[in-house]
Parts: C-alpha cells; sequence; structure tokens
C-alpha cells in the first residue's frame, strides 16, 4: 500500500464525511455543541485543496505523505476539541508509515494506532470509557493486534470492525469528559461523534461509507 492507496484513502474519508456530516453535526448537537461535523468538513477539504496542488508522480508516492498533510492541516487548521486530537492520531499514523518505509504494512497500521491512541489519551486526558474517540481507538487497536501480522488494508478492515464496535459501546456510556462531560445522563443513548469519525477514519480506506 503506497501513496496512491493512503491518498484514496484520504480522499474516501472526505467522501465519507462529507455524506455523513449531516449525522455527525446532530450526534455533537446533542451531546456537545454542534460543530464535530463541521470541525471534521472544513479539515478534509482543506486537505483535499492541499493534496491536489502536489499531484503525485510515480516513483515518490510514499505513504506517509498524504498522512502527513492530513495530520498538519488537522494540527494546526481545524478546531473544536477534536481538531487537534484527531491531527495528533493522523500523525503518529503518518510517522509509523513512515518508518515502515515507502508503502504501508499492517503492522504500521497497528503501531500507529497505538502510538495515535497514547497521544490522544495523553493530550486529552481521557480514559476507556469517558465516551470519546479513546473508546473507538482502543477497540480498533485490539482487534488489529489480536490478528497477528496483516496486510494493511485487512488490519484497517478490522480496525474499522472494532471501532465501530467501541461506538455501539459508547452509546450506552455516561460522558466524563469534553462538552458531553456536563450533559451528564441526557447523553445517554447517543453515540460519541468523535468515535464515529474515527470508525469512518478506518472504514473509508475500503471505499466511501454512509455512516
Ligand atoms: P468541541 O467539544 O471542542 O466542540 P468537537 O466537537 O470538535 O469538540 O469534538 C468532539 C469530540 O472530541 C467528542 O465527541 C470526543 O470524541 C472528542 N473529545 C472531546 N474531549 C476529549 C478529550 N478530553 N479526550 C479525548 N477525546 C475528546
Ligand atoms: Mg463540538
Ligand atoms: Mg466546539
Amino acid at each position: 500500500c503506497d501513496g496512491v492507496f493512503t491518498r484514496r484513502w484520504v480522499r474516501w474519508f472526505a467522501e465519507s464525511v462529507s455524506r455523513t456530516e449531516p449525522e455527525l453535526t446532530d450526534l455533537d448537537r446533542r451531546v456537545g455543541d454542534g460543530d464535530f461535523g463541521t470541525n471534521l468538513l472544513v479539515g478534509l477539504a482543506t486537505t483535499i485543496r492541499v493534496l491536489d496542488r502536489s499531484p503525485v508522480t510515480a516513483g515518490e508516492s510514499r505513504a506517509a505523505d498524504p498522512l502527513e498533510v492530513m495530520a498538519g492541516v488537522f494540527l494546526d487548521e481545524v478546531g473544536g476539541t477534536s481538531g487537534p486530537l484527531f491531527g495528533l492520531v493522523f500523525q503518529e499514523l503518518a510517522a509509523s508509515a513512515r518508518a515502515a518505509g515507502p508503502t504501508l504494512t499492517g503492522a504500521a497500521v497497528e503501531q500507529g494506532i497505538g502510538a495515535g491512541l497514547a497521544a490522544v489519551r495523553r493530550v486529552g486526558e481521557a480514559e476507556p470509557g469517558d465516551k470519546t474517540m479513546v473508546d473507538a481507538l482502543l477497540p480498533a487497536l485490539t482487534e488489529v493486534r489480536r490478528a497477528g501480522p496483516l496486510p494493511a488494508e485487512r488490519a484497517l478492515a478490522l480496525a474499522a470492525r472494532g471501532a465501530r464496535r467501541g461506538v455501539s459501546e459508547t452509546a450506552r456510556l455516561r460522558a466524563r469528559r469534553g462538552r458531553a462531560g456536563y450533559l451528564g445522563d441526557r447523553v445517554t443513548g447517543v453515540p460519541d461523534p468523535g468515535a464515529v469519525g474515527v470508525a469512518v477514519l478506518f472504514a473509508s480506506a475500503a471505499g466511501p461509507v454512509t455512516a
């Protein structure tokens, strides 16, 4: 999986987010302030604009490059709590891809998700069960780890499955972090928007998704 693969993944992620934005916005209206869908959408639109300015030329398409562009945009420009936190996840995925060589491997996916999860937990100070994106990243990592050595596409498909499982769990959780933390029991029954965003990220490696 080279830079053509990761570029297509980022493009499909952007496509997925434009399809799911109304749902993401609605979720964040119920558990937060309603800007999560827009934050993600704007960040991805900017990422695609930057990528389109630098078309890939054969032989110099490293898997890490598009992920690094996306990381830079989210860390520097995207608002909300999720902007920088998603930026950290993208940055760790990019760093692991870079360390693996020109192509993305299943081991690099596992390593990147693990490091992304650690970074989000460090910066966001969220624990598992706090009803945040941590609750999608952790089961994603568990699923990939359990499977052992895999090609990157398979690892990402498993990460998507783990993350989706995490999303349904978040619906049963009471939030303790972020804005949803102030709303207490009112948000029980509603999945965490950031967790849904993580599931959409991994699922998009196989094509654009609706939710
Ligand atoms: P904001 O609350 O600043 O408007 P966003 O709407 O952009 O942030 O993102 C909300 C998402 O960010 C939540 O659904 C949750 O997954 C994630 N999040 C919020 N706070 C934290 C935190 N402290 N640690 C980890 N993730 C968090
Ligand atoms: Mg918000
Ligand atoms: Mg906000």
